[in-house]
């Protein structure tokens, strides 16, 4: 029996855990997490982490690791102290955790230990899914067919494991603000909780509830997703396993909902370069405005527009925002304002909770047109006929845009047709869409006419 270290990172839970399984299976366990300075993040996204840090170490009797710095010393600095032979983890695959995990196996490497890489934060392991010439898919629905076809494997059973608890752990910092919330939905127990939920109330209904932000009726599970305090393969699982009352079409698009969050992460594993730069050269050249202004307007949910503007203040106010409403504002800042999307990205990922670098670039760059959809780049959202299509009686928009409260229906959608619209401070919009939009493909227009 030898000591080994398990080094925690996206995968803040116990079960269902193949990377703890290996590391259960050598021995005692010393449980790590390093507080890397690189993924503070937002003070919310940092304050969430920490929550779910103290629920993990809960789960555990109090036996997690907390050490602060570069990981690159410190793990190898822990695994020493603990005596272990072997460092546990679960493959990480985003362009940072790679280039990390390279650089701490090559510290470990000159003090003779190993680092193990056990399953990954997805039910299929990015990079694995390839064509029949062993090219990575670009666009979803052929990814989506071979991803079901290559499959993933059931849940990994709930490991016994011996915690060994004589290293000393640094505190958990003070939390930002915010905490009490977070702390109630952090960890693995509320995202099996919050799952249990969704598929007894939420399930029947998803195919056709989930375009719908004023119903609310999608799982809200990207945070503990991200923050891995449960596992894809477990959903997958479950969603095959009860009687819910969903129907085939509700089950087929939730796991096609599943599959975007393992293309965009293979995509980013194969081009990590596309987590800021366009995925895709066709837009190459494309002319963006930089208005402060206008940009501040969108941030702050001020553009007149409802819809828009509900979704950006449900940013700021949660951390999360539904993800129809995502695709508006996104279009909005790209295509209304003509602004480069990295800069709505660096907003959102400022902001979201779930914030996710493959997902975010990714879904930004399909809203773009500089992404893996085939040719979207003359599709420009209607802010306020997918308001009326997806919000129809303004619920959405009353909920987050207190000034338009007054307003009955759907009439929230279009202050300015109301006498009193905009009696209770709601701004004028800042553009005219119909103009905006001629002017985003007068611009790709030109792109193409100058492209040889
Ligand atoms: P559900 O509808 O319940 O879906 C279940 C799960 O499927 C989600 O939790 C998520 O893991 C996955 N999923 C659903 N839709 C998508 C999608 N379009 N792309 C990738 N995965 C998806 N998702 C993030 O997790 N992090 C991000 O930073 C992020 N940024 C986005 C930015 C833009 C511009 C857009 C258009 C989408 C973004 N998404 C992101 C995807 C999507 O909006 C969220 O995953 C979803 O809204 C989360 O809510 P939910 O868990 O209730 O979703």
């Amino acid at each position: 029996m030898t000591t080994s270290l398990m080094w925690f990172r996206r995968d803040l839970r116990l079960g269902d855990h193949p990377a703890l399984q290996a590391a259960a299976a050598d021995g005692p366990v010393v449980p790590l997490f390093v507080l890397d300075p690189r993924l503070a993040g937002s003070g919310r996204r940092w304050g969430r982490l920490l929550a779910s840090l103290a629920a993990l170490r809960e789960e555990m009797g109090g036996a997690l690791v907390i050490r602060q710095g570069d990981p690159a010393e410190v793990v190898a600095q822990v695994a020493a102290e603990a005596g272990a032979s072997q460092v546990h983890v679960s493959t990480e695959t985003t362009p940072y955790g790679r280039r990390r995990d390279a650089e701490v196996e090559r510290h470990l490497a000159d003090a003779g230990i190993g680092l193990v890489g056990t399953g990954s934060s997805y039910a299929v392991t990015p990079g694995r899914v390839r064509n029949g010439t062993g090219a990575p898919y670009r666009v979803f629905t052929p990814f989506l067919r071979a991803w079901r076809e290559h499959g993933w494997r059931a849940p990994a059973g709930d490991p016994q494991v011996e915690w060994m608890t004589k290293l000393e752990s640094e505190p958990l910092p003070d939390p930002p603000d915010q905490l009490d919330q977070l702390e109630q939905e952090a960890g693995e127990r509320a995202a099996l909780d919050r799952w249990e939920d969704f598929c007894a109330d939420d399930l029947a209904g998803y195919a056709s509830a989930r375009d719908r932000p004023d119903l609310d009726r999608t799982s809200r599970i990207s945070t503990a997703l991200k923050y891995g305090e449960i596992h894809p393969r477990t959903l997958l699982a479950d969603l095959g396993a009860h009687d819910t009352g969903a129907s085939g079409e509700d089950v087929e698009r939730f796991v096609a909902e599943l599959a975007w969050r393992e293309f965009y992460a293979d995509v980013l594993w194969h081009e990590p370069r596309s987590a800021w730069r366009d995925l895709r050269g066709a837009l190459h050249g494309m002319q963006y405005d930089e208005d402060p202004e206008l940009v501040e307007a969108w941030k702050s949910g001020r553009t007149g527009f409802p819809f828009v503007d509900a979704g950006m203040r449900q940013l700021l106010a949660e951390g999360w925002m539904h993800n129809r409403v995502r695709m508006v504002v996104a279009s909005f800042l790209v295509k209304d304002l003509h602004i480069w999307w990295p800069v709505g990205a660096r907003h959102f990922l400022d902001h979201l909770l779930d914030g996710d670098l493959a997902s975010n670039s990714h879904g930004w760059q399909w809203v773009a047109g500089t992404g893996t959809d085939a040719a979207p780049y003359f599709r420009v959202f209607n802010p306020i006929t997918q308001g009326l299509r997806f919000d129809p009686q303004g619920e959405y928009v009353r909920r987050w845009v207190p000034e338009l409260r007054h307003l009955q229906g759907a009439a929230a959608h279009e202050p300015w047709r109301h006498s009193d619209g905009l009696a209770d401070g709601y701004p004028e919009r800042v553009v005219d869409h119909a103009e905006e939009r001629r002017e985003a493909l007068a611009r790709l227009a030109e792109l193409k006419d100058s492209t040889p």
